[in-house]
């Protein structure tokens, strides 16, 4: 399922990276709170470390400036019906904004 690129970079992705390839996976919204679409397959991207990192810690006025936010928007329309009304107010401000 891993696609050879960061999909905000285009850096390589090594399937034999020391630290895993669970490393590269960045969910779009946390895991942590919003259970309801915790393993929903489009809850996902693949992202090199330091993307993720950014993805993961960034502001929201720069996270939507990030060559991903695109393809976290496709893929967070594709399952946002899914969150539980009380699961809102875990949500980013930037994906707040398009519920
Ligand atoms: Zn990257």
């Amino acid at each position: 399922m891993m696609p050879r690129e960061c999909e905000n970079c285009g850096d390589y992705l090594s399937p034999y990276n020391v630290i895993g390839q669970r490393a590269y996976i960045a969910h779009i919204v946390p895991k942590r709170h919003i259970e309801s679409v915790m393993v929903h397959p489009l809850n996902r991207m693949f992202l090199c470390v330091d993307c993720h990192t950014n993805y993961d810690n960034w502001l929201n006025k720069d996270i939507v400036k990030m060559s991903c936010w695109p393809i976290a928007v496709s893929r967070f329309d594709k399952f946002k019906h899914l969150i539980e009304r009380d699961e809102y107010k875990h949500l980013r401000e930037c994906f707040k904004e398009l519920m």
